[in-house]
Formats: C-alpha cells, sequence, structure tokens
C-alpha cells in the first residue's frame, strides 16, 4: 500500500470504517511513513476539533441508508 492509497482512505481509517486488515495494514504504514503519519495527526484533531464545535443534527433516514451504502462499496474498492 502507497501513500497515495493511504491518502485516499485515511478519513476512513479514521472513521473506523475499514475492516480490521486494511486497519492494521494502514497503521503499519503510518508507522513507518512519518509523512502519512503526519497528516493522519493532523486530520484526527481536525475531526475531534469539528465535532467539539458541531451541535449533532440528525440525518434524514434515506440519507443515512444512501450514506452507509456508498462507504460500504468503497471500501470493498479498496
Ligand atoms: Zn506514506
Amino acid at each position: 500500500m502507497g501513500c497515495e492509497d493511504v491518502r485516499r482512505v485515511i478519513y476512513f481509517f479514521l472513521d473506523g470504517s475499514l475492516n480490521d486488515a486494511k486497519l492494521r495494514e494502514i497503521s503499519r504504514h503510518l508507522d513507518d511513513c512519518p509523512d502519512c503519519g503526519m497528516r493522519a495527526r493532523i486530520q484526527k484533531r481536525l475531526r475531534q476539533f469539528i465535532r467539539r464545535r458541531l451541535t449533532p443534527v440528525a440525518a434524514p433516514e434515506r440519507f443515512k441508508v444512501r450514506l452507509s451504502r456508498s462507504l460500504r462499496a468503497l471500501s470493498y474498492e479498496l
């Protein structure tokens, strides 16, 4: 797995929506690659920052279904 692949899925990695094998693969890459490791830390902090400031809004059920379907399709492609 190269840097490009890792950067493409870093959001899903932080989100915990990848399977275990992918998670391990990416964790290993982040440990070995300072550049991607740094990006991951920045993304993580950004997510925490946004979460703290946003008020949760209930998404319409149809949207949730469509979103989880797209995410699942995406993680199969990886
Ligand atoms: Zn890398």
